[in-house]
């Protein structure tokens, strides 16, 4: 739900999300709030705020009106999310469980916000996607639809594109590399040119282990870790360090 469907449309056609769509595994729409606005305002669903203060609120009626069109139409209750940077932030343990519902509707909010009565009559859940304030919820209404769709079986070509990838299990991936072999006196590390599948496997899993560890500590203390290769990676940073002989 959005002021601006032309701005949405034009990204998740493109790409991954659009070739999903014209396969049939998801389905994404962009609905123009305007069109629910009351008649003898003629396309604008905005006012200013009460109080006083800066800028326009969206108003409720045409918000509420474009939902229940939306949810009329629909075979189960949609579950209805504002995009909001007062909401909770969003994770990929977040975008893991809306993925698995049927039926999502996100509502982008623009100028100061929208009238809070909708929210609390309507919306299930806000999402914020960072401690950052944005013009408008279009942009991160489309970060949220493009992660969750990523996770619906067919959209990607194989499982493991999903399961290997950084925040899944909470680690963080290995580096990546492609030809040529040498670039700019760097080299592609030896194993991975070896073609020995389990020590690459071996490589990968250490390098994803050792980058969280290092980056994301907090990550790392989430992920299924065995005591051994906790203690790898603690004396691969310790030796780093110069800590150890
Ligand atoms: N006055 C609001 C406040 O201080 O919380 C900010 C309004 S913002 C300028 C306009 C719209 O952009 C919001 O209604 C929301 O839909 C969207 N937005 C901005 N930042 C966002 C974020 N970090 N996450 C999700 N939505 C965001």
């Amino acid at each position: 739900m959005t002021l601006f469907p032309e701005m949405c449309e034009r990204v998740f056609t493109e790409s991954i999300t659009g070739r999903a769509i014209k396969n049939g595994y998801i389905d994404i729409n962009a609905v123009d709030i305007r069109k629910y606005a009351e008649p003898q305002r003629k396309g604008r669903v905005d006012d200013a705020p009460y109080g006083g203060g800066e800028g326009m609120i969206m108003q409720a009626e045409p918000i509420a009106r474009c939902f229940e069109d939306i949810a009329g139409n629909s075979p189960e209750k949609p579950y209805f999310i504002y995009m909001s940077p007062a909401g909770q932030t969003l994770t990929q343990d977040k975008v893991k469980e809306l993925s698995e519902r049927k039926h999502l509707v996100l509502l982008c909010g623009h100028y100061e916000g929208v009238d809070e009565r909708v929210i609390e009559e309507l919306v299930d859940e806000e999402i914020s996607i960072g401690d950052y304030v944005l013009t408008g919820g279009e942009l991160p209404a489309l970060v949220l639809a493009d992660a969750v769709a990523r996770m619906i079986d067919g959209v990607l070509s194989s499982k493991e594109a999903v399961e290997g990838e950084s925040h899944y299990n909470y680690l963080l991936e290995h580096p990546q590399y492609t030809r040529p072999p040498v670039w700019r006196g760097r080299q592609v590390p030896e194993v991975l040119l070896s073609g020995h599948h389990a020590n690459i496997k071996k490589w990968q899993r250490e390098q994803s282990l050792i980058r969280t560890y290092k980056r994301r500590p907090d990550l790392f203390k989430k992920a299924e870790v065995s005591d051994k290769e906790k203690e790898f990676v603690e004396n691969f940073i310790a030796e780093e360090n110069g800590e150890k002989d």
